[in-house]
């Protein structure tokens, strides 16, 4: 039995717990906040085989420049000389090209259909309801060109295994009996699945803390003292913790931790917003993603979750309502009947999804500090990966063969 440290309590984190403690080691969860305020909650809770192309593709380097000028529009980067964001800016472009998306896919479809296994057992075995449905996706569009591309992806899919089946607007209509849906066509991925990740996150830390997990909220993690290449401890808050093994899963903050340990850990924070109707009387039946409005909507037993925008625009928790106010003007377009008014800014929420350049998560033991496990950079889907990633985090720990290979998800892929 080790002595585990996890720095950041956010699903990321939470997942690892969950199978660590399943290996029966000593497990304190450490959070610089109350565990509330990561990315973890407010999301759209898509589980997403379908999302095989990683982030940094070809085609979003044009749309996020045509994006960028539009101040409600779904992607914005703001521009900063500051050296991260003009070197995790380098990095996205290096990697937005053809090669590295085909190099990139079966790595991620292997881990999304892991984590599914994994949530499918979860769902089985975890004493408590989390809402997890598998109803499937659909990727809704109005326009041509959204038409053609996501028909490309449909193509892909269906070559590498994953179910996609391209929809008219008729049979669309006919899989959303309760809502009027105004739409070209869709892509339906009848695989994916999705859940209410609240209940999950909240059941999970209660189920953690009745297994013997210690959390320790309020306490940032600060300092390191190292014996040979070796963390020894960590300073969170004002206590010494000594540990055999860390995990790091700080989500968008993990790249400044990792400069503090002398590693280059690219990452930059995403932020994104959602709003909730609690009580939809005729309400949507299958999760669905606007594609032109990139607006991701999420029934969740009787309320509706509505998503979106991705913001890179330095880790702090300011609140654009311009940009909350472009996914409250998508609704109607899509949803013609469905009156949705602007939130008052405190129903708002926000997260920062931790993006690393290349879309691909870090996963994997540093070769430079020899107890370090780095456990990060999901981006928009780490609530998706998490289960896989917590169990991938605890094999590693283990010392066990990994369930896939790790090398694509590389912590050290960045080195310089
Ligand atoms: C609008 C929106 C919709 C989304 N929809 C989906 C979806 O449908 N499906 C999906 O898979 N993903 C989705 N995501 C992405 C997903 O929410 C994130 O990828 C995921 O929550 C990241 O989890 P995490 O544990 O890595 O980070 P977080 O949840 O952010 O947790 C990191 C934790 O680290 C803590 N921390 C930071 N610094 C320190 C420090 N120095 N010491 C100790 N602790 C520290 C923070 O307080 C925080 O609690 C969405 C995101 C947004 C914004």
């Amino acid at each position: 039995m080790s002595k585990i440290g996890i720095i950041g309590g956010g699903i990321i984190g939470l997942s690892s717990a969950y199978y660590l403690n399943q290996s029966g080691h000593d497990i304190t969860v450490i959070d610089s906040g109350d565990l509330q305020n990561g990315c973890s909650h407010g999301n759209a809770g898509m589980i997403v085989p379908s999302h095989f192309i990683p982030l940094a593709a070809p085609g979003m380097v044009a749309k996020g420049i045509r994006w960028m000028f539009n101040s409600s529009s779904p992607f914005y980067v703001k521009p900063r000389l500051h050296g991260d964001l003009l070197r995790w800016g380098f990095l996205f472009l290096k990697n937005a090209n053809e090669k590295h998306v085909a190099a990139a896919i079966p790595a991620l479809k292997e881990l999304s259909l892991l984590s599914k296994i994994h949530y499918q057992q979860l769902a089985r075995d975890l004493p408590f309801n989390f809402g997890y449905h598998e109803r499937g996706l659909l990727m809704l569009y109005q326009t041509q060109e959204a038409e053609r591309e996501e028909s490309e992806t449909a193509h892909r899919a269906n070559d590498i295994g994953i179910t996609a089946k391209i929809l008219s607007g008729e049979e669309v209509q006919q899989l959303e009996p309760h809502v009027k849906v105004n739409v070209r066509g869709g892509i339906y991925f009848p695989g994916d699945a999705h859940l209410t990740p609240h209940q999950l996150f909240n059941g999970l830390k209660l189920y953690l803390q009745r297994a013997g997990v210690t959390f320790v909220p309020h306490s940032a993690v600060s300092k390191f003292e190292f014996h040979g290449n070796s963390i020894q401890s960590v300073l969170a808050g004002d206590h010494f913790f000594s540990l055999d093994q860390i995990v790091l899963a700080a989500g968008s903050w993990s790249g400044l931790i990792a400069k503090q340990l002398a590693l280059t850990l690219p990452m930059q924070g995403g932020k994104g917003y959602s709003f909730t109707l609690p009580e939809v009387e005729k309400n949507v039946q299958i999760p669905s993603i606007f594609l032109e409005a990139r607006v991701a909507v999420t029934p969740m037993e009787n309320s509706l979750r509505f998503g979106g925008t991705m913001e890179i625009a330095g880790l702090n928790h300011s609140v654009n309502l311009k940009r909350v106010k472009g996914i409250v003007d998508s609704i109607p377009k899509y949803y013609p009947e469905m009156k949705v008014g602007m939130p008052l800014v405190e129903n708002v929420w926000h997260g920062l999804r931790p993006c690393s350049p290349d879309g691909l998560p870090y996963i994997g033991r540093s070769t430079k500090i020899k107890n370090l496990v780095i456990a990060t950079g999901h981006s928009m889907m780490g609530l998706s990966l998490a289960p896989a990633t917590g169990k991938l985090v605890s094999e590693i720990i283990d010392e066990k063969k990994t369930s896939m290979a790790l090398t694509a998800f590389s912590p050290e892929r960045f080195q310089r």
